[in-house]
């Protein structure tokens, strides 16, 4: 009697863990983003990665999200840029937090069109690549955002104090 009881409630709570468990296994774990685009006045809340596995459709309507916003051409990010920005969010302790979006993707002719038009605008750009994108956080301060950035060394990170945003790319580690 006492066994069958005791085996009852090692069964149930076996059922209870791996119902605990069903809610969060951490090959789940969703990896969120909430862009805001300033050209575009777009706005995206997306999970595109659980826990190892990426979420093409949301892969997809970041790609699309971060096209050049002047000529509408999307290229395929590296997949490596969306778990930067993940990452500083975390980081800085603002996963929750929307990013602002000042530019993404740029075709040769975007960046064409830039580098005539304002300083500072590489010519082998990593917008270019698709490898870069140029943020700030409302309510982090942009000095924050780039000793961050550095810290988790996984590109290039450029500061635009005058402008008031940080480049950050998934090139080779540099700084500017
Ligand atoms: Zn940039």
């Amino acid at each position: 009697m006492i066994i069958s009881f005791v085996a009852a409630l090692a069964f149930s709570f076996f059922h209870a863990a791996r119902a605990a468990g069903a809610t969060t296994p951490a090959d789940s774990v969703p990896y969120r983003l909430r862009l805001y685009h300033l050209h575009t006045g777009e706005h995206l809340d997306v999970v595109y990665r659980r826990g190892d596995q990426y979420v093409p459709e949301g892969v997809a309507a970041l790609d699309h999200f971060l096209r050049d916003h002047r000529t509408g051409d999307v290229k395929d990010y590296d997949i490596r840029e969306f778990d930067l920005l993940h990452d500083l969010l975390a980081k800085l302790g603002h996963l929750d937090s929307e990013i602002d979006i000042v530019c993404g993707y740029r075709t040769p002719w975007s960046n064409n069109y830039l580098r005539e038009h304002s300083n500072g605008v590489a010519l082998d750009s990593q917008h270019m690549e698709a490898k870069a994108i140029d943020i700030r956080i409302p309510g982090v301060p942009t000095a924050q955002v780039r000793d961050a950035a550095l810290s988790l060394r996984r590109g290039g990170v450029g500061y635009y104090a005058q402008s008031n945003f940080v480049h950050v790319d998934v090139g080779p580690v540099r700084r500017w």
